[in-house]
């Protein structure tokens, strides 16, 4: 395999060469949000200072250019995700708007009284509270598959639950707070034989997974640019061309419209019919800089090194006593959630960061999944390709500190 030169990957990431109370920082912390690397951030200021214009409309020369660098960044999603056409990449304001937009649209058309949605214990709440606002709407019925203690979906509950009634699965393809990847090919191919369709939440997946949509034969999968490296406020929603075609507009406004008259409005055409107003420009035309720098350095090889830094940690974290790792699925992205005997996450959190360690303390959006493992919440790292061994080091002798402040 090929070794990534990952001093040279830091340097690309200038956030991380600071330090915190007089620590070197690391960051740990990227399952909620990844670090920017220079491309993306000089991405961002050349356009405000040297194209900066609305988009589509205008004729002149920096609206045309600005025109130019938003709709490049659809190209790249699509090869990134493998669609069948840019028509199916909608730019969203991230996962979140993405799932809103499927549930606002697909389900208020097409889901009715007494049908059944699926969804599993490891949703994130933007996972479940979309499909319950459906359903207080429309009388339709949410039901939730189980997981194993280990934190894996059992899958032959989820055959039990699929019936005729069934009209939409919606499941997360990695889970934010334990790491587990879902085998999501299944889960769609049991769905697609009851005749319902299927949403993944792949806001974890994307960074660390291959994902081929047409492969999979996913209607809708739902991303954030902030997890993939690029910038907040801006997402992808990829929907099947006949499914986003058959769906209604989600907000109506500018640049959604063929032709208003106070009569009769008629839509655009795909993608633009769901991208009503003035888009997060900025944001998008930034976002293909990062995937081409992920696509420079390989999600492969990423991937890879990350298992070695998860392989690793697992390791050290599990040697030290009193430390329990919360979620041991087979299948993991690099993600380790843990609790320590007798002391609550967030003072884990507090005294780590003390030592310039970031990580992620809490229910980690997810509060059905710590009251389905009996727990109010985990301490959580997550690694990204930037990371070294040496901080894991440093995580491990911090977690060592905190037992020895507080037990
Ligand atoms: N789903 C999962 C699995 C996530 O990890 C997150 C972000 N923590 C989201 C959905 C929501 O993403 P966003 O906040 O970017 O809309």
């Amino acid at each position: 395999t090929l070794k990534l030169d990952i001093n040279k990957i830091r340097h690309d990431f200038p956030i991380l060469e600071q330090s915190i109370n007089g620590k070197k920082l690391v960051y740990f912390d990227n399952a909620a949000t990844t670090q920017k690397p220079s491309v993306v951030i000089e991405a961002l200021k050349n356009y405000y200072e040297g194209y900066n214009a609305n988009i589509h409309r205008g004729i002149h020369h920096l609206a045309e250019k600005a025109t130019a660098a938003f709709e490049a960044t659809r190209k790249t999603v699509k090869s990134f995700l493998n669609a069948n056409s840019i028509e199916e990449i909608i730019f969203t304001y991230g996962t979140t708007d993405s799932i809103n937009l499927v549930a606002g649209t697909y389900g208020r058309k097409f889901i009715n009284a007494g049908d059944e949605i699926i969804i599993s214990t490891l949703e994130h709440h933007s996972n479940i509270v979309p499909w319950q606002m459906l359903c207080e709407e429309k009388g339709c019925i949410l039901k939730i598959i189980p997981i194993n203690d280990e934190g894996e979906i059992i899958l032959e509950e989820y055959e039990k639950l699929l019936s005729p009634k069934t009209k939409f699965v919606s499941v997360v393809h990695v889970s934010n707070a334990l790491g587990t990847i879902n085998p999501i090919k299944t889960i769609i191919d049991k769905a697609h034989a009851v005749g319902a369709k299927v949403l993944i939440d792949g806001a974890q997946a994307s960074s660390h997974l291959d994902i081929d949509v047409q492969a999979l034969d996913v209607d809708f999968y739902a991303l954030s640019a902030h997890k993939l490296f690029g910038p907040t406020g801006m997402g992808v929603l990829y929907g099947k061309k006949e499914l986003l075609e058959a769906m209604p507009p989600y907000r109506g406004g500018g640049e959604m419209i063929k032709e208003v008259t106070f009569e009769k409005t008629t839509y655009a055409d795909l993608p633009y019919k769901f991208e009503a107003g003035t888009p997060n420009i900025a944001d998008v035309v930034a976002f293909k800089f990062a995937l081409d720098y992920i696509q420079n350095i390989g999600k492969t090889n990423i991937a890879a090194y990350e298992n070695e830094l998860l392989a690793y940690a697992t390791e050290k974290l599990e040697s030290i006593e009193g430390l329990t790792v919360i979620g041991k699925a087979k299948e993991k992205v690099s993600v380790i959630s843990f609790v320590l005997e007798g002391i609550h996450p967030q003072d884990i959190g507090i005294i780590l960061d003390q030592q310039g360690i970031a990580v992620r303390t809490g229910h980690h959006c997810t509060q059905p999944l710590m009251q389905r493992l009996g727990i109010p919440g985990t301490a959580r790292a997550s690694f990204s390709v930037y990371n070294t061994f040496e901080e894991i080091d440093a995580l491990v002798a911090g977690i060592l500190k905190v037992k020895k402040l507080l037990s």
